[in-house]
């Protein structure tokens, strides 16, 4: 049980009472039952609040979640730091000093019960998505990935079945089946104007050249809202979230190719092979205008610093860096579906840092609600469910129109 004692300062202080309680009955709640089933409801029984006071501090769910997640992590390295601190910092006797520091460092997970049931929780969720995912003791990451730092691991999720996608071959796919069924593709050709006549939309791109259809599919990434106004639709909110990439060269000789991607919790980092560098992020997302983004010097420090800790890589060879725009809607699901009040407006959005992955199944969703037809058998047994993608949804700035 985490309780206010354990708490370090750092933690305990500005966190007022009722929030607190929060806090200890969401992760209470939430290593009981996990994420899915634990509701709001039942976490403001625990905390002996109503609901919107829970409300009055955290967004939603999500949030709450997310939080006490990182609030547990950041407590239980700060308590090791503290352990580490107490015992090593000055030596007096390096035996008596190391056993007493182990000691205390292999007791201390006792203070983190509740942490660790909401990470094995979220294991146990993750699982029934992707089956093959497990949890991992720190001996075993540590083999899995010997740059980590002895003692850095407290539990880890391994998924062995994930793989790396060929995002140009991907896409070279996709542009010789559009070949293929007679499709042209003209770059450099921004939509500009739009307007629609008898069920056809004419559009005018910078080059001036005109084009017709009868439906438009916006599937202009960060810029989706832009193009929405341009139609006269409602926007749906798009939050263009930077994300910054730099690239870190590999301890000489090291052979690299079997390495996983590796990422903490608190996603401050994350890093994994790409020949004899390593391709890393601080994880950022920063609300940005659309257009060219640029990485960030301090996100890339503060990810260094992460990388650091964790690692025995060495952070001083940064060789290039660069950054991209991740586009998520208010609640972090993809768009796909028809405006609900601008016909033959169809939208395509909100893909977030998912859209090379899921592009084969929303493309054949986004195909299928085109044509009028269900959403694929296969991605509905998964629960994949029109509603929850439709643009007209609550949450989204569009309102539905029934
Ligand atoms: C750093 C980074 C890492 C990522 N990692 C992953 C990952 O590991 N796995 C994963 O699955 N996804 C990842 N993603 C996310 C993935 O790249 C996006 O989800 C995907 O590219 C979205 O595709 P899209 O076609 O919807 O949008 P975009 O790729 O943004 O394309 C939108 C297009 O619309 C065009 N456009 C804009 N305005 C107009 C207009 N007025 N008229 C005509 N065209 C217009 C733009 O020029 C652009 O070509 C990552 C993204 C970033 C930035």
């Amino acid at each position: 049980m985490v309780t206010p004692e354990v708490m370090p300062a750092a933690l305990n202080r500005g966190l007022p009472e009722k929030r607190r309680a929060i806090a200890q009955a969401a992760r209470t709640v939430f290593g009981r039952e996990g994420f899915s089933r634990a509701s709001v409801d039942s976490i403001a029984a625990e905390a002996g609040v109503s609901k919107r006071t829970i409300y009055n501090h955290y967004a939603d769910k999500e949030q709450l979640f997310l939080s006490v997640i990182l609030e547990g992590s950041a407590l239980v390295a700060d308590t090791h730091m503290r352990i580490a601190e107490r015992h090593l910092r000055k030596i007096l006797n390096l035996e008596e000093d190391l056993i007493s520091f182990g000691m205390e460092w292999a007791s201390s997970p006792t203070a983190f019960t509740d942490h660790f049931a909401l990470v094995r929780a979220l294991q146990a969720e993750v699982s029934a998505l992707v089956p093959d995912v497990h949890l991992v003791e720190p001996d075993e990451a540590q083999q899995l990935n010997p740059l980590l730092r002895a003692g850095y691991v407290e539990l880890g999720m391994l998924e062995p079945g994930a793989m790396e996608i060929d995002v140009h071959a991907v896409h070279q796919g996709y542009v010789r089946g559009l070949r293929d069924r007679k499709g042209h593709i003209q770059a450099s050709a921004k939509l500009v104007d739009a307007s629609r006549s008898a069920g056809v939309w004419t559009v005018t791109d910078s080059a001036g050249e005109r084009h017709q259809a009868p439906v438009i599919v916006n599937a202009a990434g960060a810029w989706v809202d832009e193009v929405a106004v341009l139609v006269g639709a409602t926007p749906i909110g798009i939050l263009p979230l930077r994300r910054t990439i730099f690239m870190l060269g590999a301890p000489e000789g090291l052979e690299t190719s079997g390495l996983p991607l590796t990422g903490d919790i608190d996603a401050t980092f994350y890093m994994k092979p790409e020949g004899p560098q390593f391709l890393c992020s601080p994880a950022d997302e920063v609300l940005q205008s659309p257009g060219d983004a640029r990485p960030d010097e301090t996100e890339i420090a503060r990810a260094l610093d992460a990388l650091e800790s964790a690692t025995t890589v060495n952070s001083r060879h940064v060789r290039s860096s660069w950054a991209g725009l991740r586009s998520f809607t208010p609640d972090r699901m993809p768009v796909v579906g028809f405006d609900p009040a601008v016909e033959g407006f169809f939208w395509f959005a909100g893909q977030g840092g998912y859209g090379i992955q899921t592009a084969p199944a929303m493309a054949r969703s986004g195909a299928a609600l085109i044509r009028g037809e269900n959403l694929p058998e296969d991605l509905r047994a998964k629960g994949l469910v029109a509603a929850d993608v439709a643009p007209g949804r609550a949450g989204m700035s569009i309102p539905a129109v029934h």
